[in-house]
């Protein structure tokens, strides 16, 4: 979360954390859809703008290579919540983070369960709350007019620019992606676009350059966020007995992360 200087007393005595989700209680008729839900974050200061509420919907089409989070993959690994009950909670932090941040609905792929994300979107903007979906693009012919009306920012992670390298990387085509971000573009939906930064696997710079120069066209671009390679969630991969490819892949070095920001900086784009 955010550092303890930005936040007044009443953000503080707010419950903070990663928490898993918990079986629902009855739901109100009005909001009755359901969903599979993996875990919330009720302080999230990473997913977008300020301090968030996110929201974390389990089953993904992908399997990225380097996934942290291959226990967000199966629909029924989340706990089946009401609309209702995730807005009641939301509910719980509006005061906290109308004004200083909003609503992520992260996964997993949120998109696997459209319907569910629609009430949410729309419970979300009855109570005046900034949204931002987290989401690989893959599905994001599943977002209609209404979905997006009620959207003010999109997290996009392109994961490579290469139809063989985002094969390679996901297991999945790279098409319906770019599409998505173009259908953005048309609307001027702002989007923060994200790349994660794996040695070996999408740092050629040729690739990187011409993302830079895509997503440099497409006009609606915040920010990039090359994020680096990590580790941290290889240990999900072993305990679930699955195979892992990117065992012997070391984190990027410094140089090489400032060299890749240069390479999106250089197209104009605002890189974090
Ligand atoms: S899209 Fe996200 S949740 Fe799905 S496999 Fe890739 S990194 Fe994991």
């Amino acid at each position: 979360m955010r550092p303890t200087d930005v936040i007044d007393v009443a953000a503080a005595a707010a419950p903070c954390g990663l928490r898993p989700a918990t079986a629902p209680g009855p739901a109100p008729a009005a909001a009755a859809t359901e969903g599979w839900v993996h875990s919330t974050e009720t302080c999230g200061a990473v997913d977008g703008p300020g301090i968030r509420y996110v929201l974390f919907l389990s089953g993904c089409p992908l399997r990225c290579a380097y996934c942290h989070n291959p226990d967000t993959w199966h629909r029924h690994d989340g706990t089946l919540t009401s609309v209702a009950d995730v807005l009641t909670d939301i509910g719980r932090y509006r005061g906290f983070i109308q004004a200083r941040g909003g609503v992520t609905l992260s996964g997993g792929e949120p998109l696997t369960q459209p319907r569910f994300v629609k009430a949410l979107l729309r419970g979300c903007k009855e109570m005046g709350l900034h949204t931002a979906l987290d989401t690989s693009g893959y599905l994001g012919a599943k977002v209609d007019d209404e979905m997006m009306a009620d959207l003010d920012l999109v997290l996009l992670d392109i994961k490579a620019f290469s139809e063989k390298t985002y094969r390679r990387l996901t297991g999945a085509e790279l098409k319906p992606t770019l599409d998505f971000a173009r259908r953005l573009a048309a609307i001027g939906k702002p989007i923060v676009l994200r790349y994660v930064l794996v040695p070996g696997w999408t740092d050629q710079p040729a690739e990187i350059e011409s993302l830079a120069a895509f997503a440099a066209r497409l006009g609606n671009v915040q920010r990039v966020d090359v994020l680096p390679f990590h580790q941290m969630g290889s240990h999900k991969w072993h305990d679930r007995g699955l195979r892992y490819r990117l065992d012997a892949v070391e984190p990027p070095s410094q140089e090489l992360v400032d060299r890749t920001r240069e390479l999106f900086r250089g197209a104009g784009l605002q890189v974090s």
